[in-house]
């Protein structure tokens, strides 16, 4: 086990994962929680929902009116998603790490997208999981997904 974080570490932040309506559908929701918890991070909020499209623009800000927005916008809303926050030390990056290459086909062995993702011809990459990409699009997601927290 690791020296869990103490409560003033600076490298201690959040992140949001989506395992998104693919992973949900394969049954591949605690394999995602499994790797997460293995790593040594912590579960903060954990929810099963549907998107709609009005969080989906939020949450997509960066694509809204890009090739592949609309049909990544019908594929999110095609099964429930599993939103979960978690913590620990650099799991902004951590978690991208885990995830792996956004392109399944290419990501690499051993990752999340690498071991479950394919990618073929449409235009909309179905690859399992979500992870933010920065701690400031994390603050901001995760208050988008648990307005709660
Ligand atoms: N996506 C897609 N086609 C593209 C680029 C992105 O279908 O050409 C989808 C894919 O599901 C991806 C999501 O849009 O995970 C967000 O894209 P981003 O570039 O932010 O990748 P990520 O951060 O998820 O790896």
């Amino acid at each position: 086990t690791q020296t869990p974080p103490e409560t003033n570490d600076p490298t201690v932040e959040r992140t949001l994962v989506l395992v998104k309506p693919d992973g949900v559908r394969r049954g591949l929701s605690g394999e995602v929680l499994r790797r997460v918890e293995a790593k040594g991070y912590t579960l903060v909020a954990v929810e099963l929902l549907d998107a709609t499209p009005g969080l989906l623009a939020e949450h997509y800000a960066e694509h809204v009116g890009k090739e592949f927005y609309q049909p990544l916008v019908d594929f999110m809303m095609s099964g429930p998603i599993l939103a979960v926050a978690i913590e620990g030390q650099r799991v902004v990056e951590g978690f991208r790490s885990l995830a792996g290459a956004t392109d399944g086909t290419l990501a690499s062995p051993g990752t999340i997208r690498g071991d479950f993702a394919r990618s073929w011809g449409s235009k909309v990459m179905q690859n399992i999981v979500h992870g933010s990409d920065s701690p400031e699009s994390a603050a901001r997601e995760i208050a988008l997904w648990f307005p709660k927290l």
